[in-house]
């Protein structure tokens, strides 16, 4: 202590010195006596105080602010403790544990004896004595208890500012602390704001998973309802394998027993096979011996054929129709043959009375009887089959590849047509040459084809008619036109002809050949009604390509059946006056006698072997030449009507005939290749 200075400045500046420790107090946040006290309790607290102060003047502010240090630095630990734990409500657990440890540090103040200044003018007496009051010219000593007391509130002093700096420092702390939690706070709201995003997305995962879950219950009721399905199928199928079970068992019983009995027959087969190659063998050679034979009797029958003449007239007289005159007895007669009436008849006499020359002696003439002798004669009782028996024979020989002719000449009325063709009414009874040739060659080919030989037939059927050739087979727009075809060979240097425009077709059985047959008669029809019976004065040529082969043996043959229904050979009276309609039927007439003679004449070149056969000479010859000559058969019917109208024209045709059956065409050659 300066001693220059009087007491009353240093008073004085003690009064300033504990200016800030009044303040302090305040703002202490968490001063005991605040936190516990509500204000009412407050303003009562400080109530003595001001009171004190008023009396006291300005020295009584040094002894409010004694009065308060206690209330700072008394505060008991429970309340300490308490205060803290509801500020730790407050402001969570952290930070009131921080709390709660700035105050457990709080060192206590050390307590400074209360002393008023108006009543201790002494000055603390050594050994805690307090002095007592001096008298007032005692100022020596007072200044020395002033001084005492300066010393004391200097301490005091010192002691608040330690303690303030230390509440500093805790709000320092408590402020960082502050800060740490806001910054966790907005942590933990960042958080919460994640969280709840994420609760936000879980919220919408149920809602698809409980849409998911019911989808999968719907799913599993199917399924169930499926597997309940496939158990009862799986039963059924147990029950099925049980059944197979039993079945595969006794199958297996039977395989067994099987295969038993297929050793045995192993060993049978092994000799059958044994037996078969022996068997083989033989037969093997009995093809050969048959081919052999076959080849023989083709010798043979042509041997026969060619000992019958490869030319062979049948004469054939129809019977009187319902309604045409009965001819006189002995108007046509048949004499039996050589071998008595047992003998197929040959010969035919033919007895005509001259009236010219029973004019001539006044009294009548003894018929004049004509013998005729052909190869077979046929009565007018004689019915198809049994004509046809005797060219069956011939008409193999067409398969056999030697070329076949069949004629059937005659006056119109006389049954060529008939004969070729058959009656009318499809009477199978009534069938004609061509069916029963057709249907017998059918059959012969079948049977030949169990011996190697496979045969193919194709068919063509033409008119000739005043020397012009037509398809009877044309179809379509071509049907009934007559348009013209003309005979050509197949190509150059070959001897087939082939008939342009006209069709060939292939047929392999009767049906095709009915129908083509209806066909021909169709278009015959059709021209008949524009020509006044053209077809009485037109030939009609059916052919029949045949080829047959015999591939294992490399064997070829072929040739063609020829059924040729010849025009009417009647002649026309010289003596008629000849009007329009008759010149052209003249004209017609001539022109068929001229291809019947030239066909007689053919034949004559043929037998005679001259050297120019003249088949260019009509249409028919040239289309037959093939057929005629060489290696060919001929075969001619010579048709006789029974009518004693006919007789001339019958005597005519019988002629022609006779000629014919005299010719001997050489030794004929099958068309071998
Ligand atoms: P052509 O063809 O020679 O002119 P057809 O064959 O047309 O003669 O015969 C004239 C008629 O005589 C036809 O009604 C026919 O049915 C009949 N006819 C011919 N031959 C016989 C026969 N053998 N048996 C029964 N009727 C026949
Ligand atoms: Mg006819």
């Amino acid at each position: 202590m300066d001693p220059q200075r009087s007491p009353l400045l240093e008073v004085k500046g003690n009064i300033e010195l504990k200016r800030p420790r009044i303040k302090a107090p305040s703002r202490l946040p968490l001063s005991g006596s605040r936190l516990k006290r509500r204000p009412d309790q407050m303003e009562d607290g400080l109530e003595p105080e001001k009171k004190r102060t008023r009396g006291l003047g300005a020295t009584t502010k040094i002894t409010t602010s004694h009065t308060r240090v206690p209330s700072l630095t008394t505060v008991p630990q429970t309340q300490g403790q308490t205060t803290a734990q509801k500020v730790s409500k407050k402001i969570g657990p952290r930070c009131s544990t921080a709390i709660a440890t700035g105050l457990k540090n709080q060192k206590p103040v050390p307590a400074v004896p209360v002393q008023k200044l108006g009543t201790s003018a002494v000055p603390p007496m050594a050994g805690g004595k307090k002095p007592s009051k001096r008298p007032a010219w005692d100022l020596k000593g007072q200044l020395c208890d002033l001084n005492a007391e300066l010393k004391c509130c200097r301490e005091r002093t010192q002691t608040l500012d330690q303690e303030n700096q230390q509440l500093q420092d805790q709000l320092r702390d408590a402020q960082q602390q502050a800060k740490a939690l806001g910054t966790e706070r907005r942590t933990l709201e960042g958080h919460l704001a994640k969280v709840q995003a994420q609760a936000e997305q879980g919220q919408q995962e149920l809602k698809n998973l409980r849409a998911c879950v019911l989808e999968l219950e719907e799913r599993l009721s199917t399924q169930e309802g499926l597997v309940q399905e496939l158990q009862k199928q799986q039963v059924e199928l147990q029950e099925e394998r049980r059944g197979l079970m039993s079945q595969l068992e006794e199958k297996e019983r039977r395989l067994q027993t099987s295969e038993a009995a297929l050793s045995s027959s192993r060993a049978e087969v092994a000799s059958l096979w044994q037996e078969t190659a022996a068997q083989s063998a033989l037969l093997a050679e009995r093809e050969e011996r048959l081919h052999g034979l076959e080849m023989e009797r083709r010798r043979l029958h042509n041997q026969l054929q060619e000992l019958k003449g490869n030319i062979r007239v049948f004469c054939r007289v129809r019977p009187v129709l319902p309604g045409e005159p009965t001819p006189p007895p002995g108007l046509l007669l048949f004499p039996s043959g050589p071998g008595g009436p047992s003998d197929p008849p040959t010969r035919l006499s033919l007895s005509r009375s001259d009236e010219r020359r029973a004019t001539l002696s006044g009294a009548p003439a003894p018929a004049t009887r004509h013998d005729f002798s052909f190869d077979r004669v046929f009565p007018p009782g004689s019915g198809q089959d049994e004509v046809f028996e005797e060219i069956a024979m011939l008409v193999q020989s067409a398969l056999d590849g030697y070329p076949v002719c069949i004629f059937a000449y005659g006056q119109t009325g006389s049954g060529k047509t008939f004969t070729m063709e058959g009656g009318p009414g499809g009477d199978p009874q009534l069938e004609g040459l061509i069916p029963r040739a057709l249907r017998h060659l059918f059959s012969v080919a079948q049977e030949l084809s169990g011996q190697g030989w496979s045969y193919s037939f194709v068919a063509s059927y033409v008119e000739i008619y005043n020397e012009t050739v037509r398809d009877l087979l044309a179809t379509g727009t071509r049907k009934g036109q007559g348009g013209e075809c003309e005979i050509r060979r197949a190509g150059p240097g070959s001897e087939e002809l082939t008939v342009t425009n006209a069709r060939y077709v292939p047929v392999s059985c009767e049906k095709e050949v009915e129908a083509l047959l209806h066909l021909a008669r169709q278009n015959r029809a059709v021209a008949r009604t524009a020509q006044n019976e053209r077809s009485s004065r037109s030939h009609s040529v059916f052919q029949l390509q045949i080829s047959g082969q015999h591939s294992s043996r490399g064997l070829q043959c072929g040739a063609s059946l020829s059924l040729v229904d010849l025009a009417g050979s009647e002649r026309l009276d010289p003596g008629l006056a000849l009007g329009p309609g008759e010149r052209e039927r003249l004209r017609e007439t001539q022109a068929i006698n001229s291809s019947l003679s030239t066909l007689g004449l053919v034949i004559m070149a043929l037998s005679n072997k001259e050297s120019h056969v003249p088949y260019r000479n009509s249409k028919l010859t040239y289309l037959l030449q093939n057929s005629l000559g060489g290696s060919a058969k001929m075969l001619m019917f010579v048709n006789i009507s029974p009518l004693e109208e006919n007789i001339s024209e019958s005597l005519n045709s019988l002629r022609f005939a006779s000629k014919v059956n005299q010719c001997v065409i050489g030794t004929a050659q099958a068309n071998r290749k």
